[in-house]
């Protein structure tokens, strides 16, 4: 049996980032509103959760891998006391400006080799995202997206998930 699974964005649907847009440091993680018991139900549905997050600012220089690093291992245990478990966190390290890719989002190659990995079903699976890049690369790898307002809680969008 092939496992199910949320691709969720990273900043806007479970960080804030209204006042700053590249987010690398702790004392910036601000979560979104009910994002804690949002990812609780959909963990009870039997949703594996993955995070998938563009950070071109390693590209740019703005911050290190490391510090990314870092941070996403602070956002796992922040998630875990809250008794979430985040599969795995992915993320293209890549500016287009400056290297090409085909990680970063609208690509779909990060969520593919996630499915590939986990052995996921496409047909189960969707992706939570605030921008048309998250829906592009949802669609380019054949699962559903659910487009939310950025800063936003979730809830409203996710019924029909939890229905
Ligand atoms: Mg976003
Ligand atoms: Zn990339």
């Amino acid at each position: 049996m092939s496992k199910k699974a949320i691709f969720l964005d990273r900043d806007g649907v479970l960080i804030e980032n209204n006042t700053h847009y590249y987010i690398w440091k702790s004392d910036q993680l601000t979560f979104v509103d009910d994002v804690f018991e949002n990812l609780r139900k959909l963990s009870e549905r039997g949703y594996l959760l993955f995070i998938v997050s563009n950070q071109g600012g390693i590209s740019k220089g703005l911050y290190s891998k490391n510090d990314i690093l870092v941070l996403h291992s602070e956002l796992i245990q922040t998630f875990r006391q809250e008794q979430i478990e985040i599969s795995e966190v992915v993320f293209c390290p890549h500016h287009p400006e400056i290297e090409k890719c085909f990680c970063r989002k609208p690509g779909s190659l990060l969520i593919e080799k996630l499915i590939a990995k986990y052995q996921l079903s496409r047909a189960d699976s969707y992706f939570i995202g605030d921008s048309l890049t998250d829906m592009e690369a949802a669609e380019k790898a054949g699962i559903r997206g659910i487009p939310v307002v950025p800063n936003q809680n979730m809830y409203p969008f996710i019924s029909s998930v939890l229905q």
